[in-house]
Parts: structure tokens; C-alpha cells; sequence
């Protein structure tokens, strides 16, 4: 039972009773359950608006997850610094991170050929 069902049942109560509507005390009890009334509509609102917003913080969260995933994935591509060397024996291109370079030398994978590399130079 919501709050506002409460409500409308205690008024079908309190009307069931048949009170003199001029008596002091029943004039005071009808105050109180308008009083109720008013306060079970302004809940109501509150709860749609709160499910209105937790839908929105539910779309805003999913909008961050894939902002924080490309910013992610920009980083990872960021930190493996990738270079494309061409071999000077086959024309080959390959692509080669800083851990595949060692001592400054490379060794083609479709020839065999081992390249002598200036790091600073790839770099730029
Ligand atoms: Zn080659």
C-alpha cells in the first residue's frame, strides 16, 4: 500500500463514521487528513522525480564508462610508442614497439635482414 492509498483509505474511515462536520474535534481530524492528503501527493512527486533522476544517473554512468574505455584505449595506444620501419633489403614494413627493438637492431620477419636502427631518428 503507497502513502497516498493509506490516505485515501483513513478518509473513506473518517467519512464511514458519519462525524458532524461542525463538531470542533472532527474539524480538527478532516485538517489532519487533508494535512496527509497533501503530504502523500508531494511524496509521490518526490518518488517520480527521484526515478526520473536515478534514469538519467543510470545514462550519465553509462556515457562516463565509455568516455573512461576511449580514454583508456588512447592511453594504451599512447604508451606502446610504435614504429613503422621500412626494411631497406625487402621493402617491408613492420611495426615495432620498444620492447621488439633491441640493442637498436630489429630483425625483419620477412627476410631475416637485421636492421640497424637510430632510435632518435625513428622518433622523430
Ligand atoms: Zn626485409
Amino acid at each position: 500500500m503507497t502513502v497516498s492509498e493509506k490516505v485515501s483509505y483513513l478518509k473513506g474511515l473518517v467519512e464511514g463514521l458519519d462525524l458532524d462536520k461542525d463538531d470542533k474535534t472532527v474539524k480538527v481530524i478532516n485538517a489532519i487528513i487533508d494535512t496527509l492528503d497533501e503530504v502523500a501527493e508531494c511524496v509521490s512527486e518526490l518518488e517520480l522525480d527521484v526515478a526520473d533522476i536515478s534514469d538519467q544517473v543510470d545514462a550519465v554512468d553509462e556515457d562516463l564508462a565509455e568516455v573512461e574505455d576511449y580514454l583508456f584505449e588512447y592511453d594504451d595506444d599512447d604508451d606502446e610508442d610504435l614504429y613503422e620501419i621500412k626494411c631497406p633489403e625487402c621493402g617491408n614494413t613492420i611495426v615495432a614497439d620498444l620492447e621488439m627493438i633491441d640493442n637498436d637492431e630489429i630483425k625483419c620477419p620477412e627476410c631475416g635482414a637485421s636492421l640497424q636502427l637510430d632510435i632518435e631518428e625513428i622518433e622523430e
